[in-house]
């Protein structure tokens, strides 16, 4: 690629940032970091009636723990530079002059239309069983009120006596539009089937279309990459650099992440009954006082997140499934990306977190490990956390999976297993377990080898069956017959820990 590469994730702040939005973002991070070239972030938020005000920091926020930060955009130091201010609503006072050229060069006009009126055509055009388009099938004088019928005069005196317009972009009539998508090919358009979409809104606002075609020009934007939903818009956007005589930047329209069935797109709804986020990170909506679950919180890595969503619709063309961000910018390229939406699939998603989890150092998981078990006031050594992370490892998919299957190794059983202690505690179990309990007391080297077979060789001089005794003192210990190697356990509790589980089991369980 010769040419500066600068592309931009261009989100409208009307709430969290859906799966599809991150992994647009992503894309677009990845094509940028591959050519050396210039992730922005622009927000869009023209649109005054859908905003949400803590939209946009989410989206930073997001970014942020996605770990794929932009180069220039609405925030600190990186507002700076030449291509700024990236909120659209303080380039506010930069629209108005593009739509005065279109209207000039005779790509735009003034419509006067007010909403009764248009629905009154729709109805009219319905009854004749006939669909309403507002473009040159309807430039018939007296039919739509716009500077395309009206006189000079006329449209002059109605700007003058404070009447609402909007500005509409003339599609072209009767042309058969070539479109390029980098991932879809070549598009052909009729232009009889267009709108003539409005481009400026009655309260002084660009709309979409306009803002965005006009940013993307000023700000240099070589490659447009967003999602599939903005294609019906891409014959619009090609006339509007076309009319401006600018330079069309290219395109590339991602595939939807779909449902976990393939049918439709994924939705929060699907996310809310099949029990898994469909954000990055938790949101509450002060609106409706609802929290939306997100990856973060449901304790996801980030990269293991990102290497999921990574394969959402583009694949690298071998087997490989794992990949660091970095050997993602190696290989990523629009071409993998697939024109079929992709499926969100739950296993894998949780299988991505277990193979990041288990790649990781086993001392920066205690970390996590230990902000956890802060919460619920246990403190432990740094050394102690990874010694038991070592010996459950392979079997956490999350941090929280260490508490769920490791309990025992911070705390006393709560209950013991009912089903289990009705079957393995019998008559003499209390007997067993209180000589054992001298036993254990009585060994000094207190390492896991020695305390096995010291308690084994008791076991055997007493003519006992092995599971008589092991499986009472693994329901002591660990309140259940689950869990690692006994006497990596007992070794890790240590000898008073021990002694006094098994004491208490007995006044429990006898
Ligand atoms: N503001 C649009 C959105 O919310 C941007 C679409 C585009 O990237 O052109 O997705």
């Amino acid at each position: 690629m010769n040419s500066t590469v600068r592309v931009r994730f261009a989100p409208s702040p009307t709430g969290p940032l859906h799966i599809g939005g991150v992994r647009t973002a992503l894309y677009n991070y990845l094509f940028a970091k591959k050519h050396s070239g210039t992730f922005i972030l622009r927000i869009e938020d023209t649109d005054q009636k859908r905003y949400v005000p803590n939209a946009e920091q989410y989206i930073v926020d997001a970014l942020d723990w996605c770990g794929i930060p932009f180069d220039e955009g609405p925030k600190g130091a990186k507002s700076k530079g030449s291509f700024g201010p990236y909120r659209q609503s303080e380039r506010k006072h930069l629209y108005r002059k593009y739509a005065d050229i279109l209207i000039d060069k005779g790509w735009a006009y003034f419509a006067f239309d007010t909403p009764e009126q248009l629905s009154l055509h729709r109805k009219k055009n319905e009854e004749n069983g006939e669909t309403f388009i507002y473009n040159w099938h309807n430039r018939k004088a007296g039919e739509l009120m716009n500077s395309l019928v009206l006189s000079k005069e006329e449209v002059q005196e109605k700007i003058n006596a404070g009447q609402d317009y909007v500005i509409r972009f003339k599609s072209p009539k009767d042309e058969i539009l070539t479109l390029n998508d980098e991932i879809r090919g070549t598009i052909k358009i009729d232009t009889n089937t267009l709108d003539d979409k409005v481009i400026f809104k009655s309260d002084g606002m660009p709309t979409y279309h306009l803002a965005n075609v006009v940013d993307d020009h000023l700000m240099e934007i070589s490659h447009v990459i967003r999602g599939e939903e903005w294609l019906p818009s891409l014959s619009l956007h090609v006339l509007l650099y076309k009319a401006f005589e600018w330079e069309v930047p290219l395109f590339a329209h991602l595939p939807l992440i779909l449902k976990p069935t393939g049918k439709g797109k994924l939705s929060k709804r699907d996310g809310d009954q099949l029990g898994f986020p469909v954000f990055p990170l938790s949101y509450f909506d002060e609106k409706t006082r609802d929290v939306s679950r997100g990856y973060r919180e449901e304790g996801y890595f980030s990269d293991a997140f990102i290497n999921m969503l990574s394969l959402l619709g583009w694949n690298p063309g071998t087997t490989q499934e794992i990949f660091s961000l970095n050997e993602l910018i190696e290989v990523f390229d629009l071409s993998r990306v697939s024109k079929s939406g992709a499926k969100f699939n739950l296993e894998k998603t949780r299988w991505f977190n277990q193979q990041y989890l288990q790649q990781k150092d086993n001392s920066l998981l205690a970390e996590s490990l230990l902000l956890f078990l802060s919460k619920k006031n246990i403190y432990p050594k740094k050394k102690y956390v990874e010694k038991v992370i070592s010996l459950i490892k392979e079997r956490a998919f999350f941090i929280s999976d260490f508490w769920v299957i490791g309990a025992f190794f911070f705390e006393a059983p709560r209950s013991f297993d009912q089903k289990a202690s009705r079957k393995k505690w019998k008559e003499n179990t209390g007997i067993i377990m209180n000589d054992l309990a001298h036993i254990i007391l009585s060994i000094n080297n207190f390492i896991s080898s020695n305390i096995e077979s010291k308690v084994k060789a008791w076991i055997t001089e007493q003519n006992m069956g092995f599971g008589s005794v092991m499986q009472p003192l693994r329901l002591s210990l660990v309140g259940a017959l689950h869990g690692p190697h006994l006497f990596d356990i007992i070794e890790m509790i240590g000898k008073e820990e021990t002694i006094n589980r098994i004491q208490h089991a007995i006044k429990e369980l006898s």
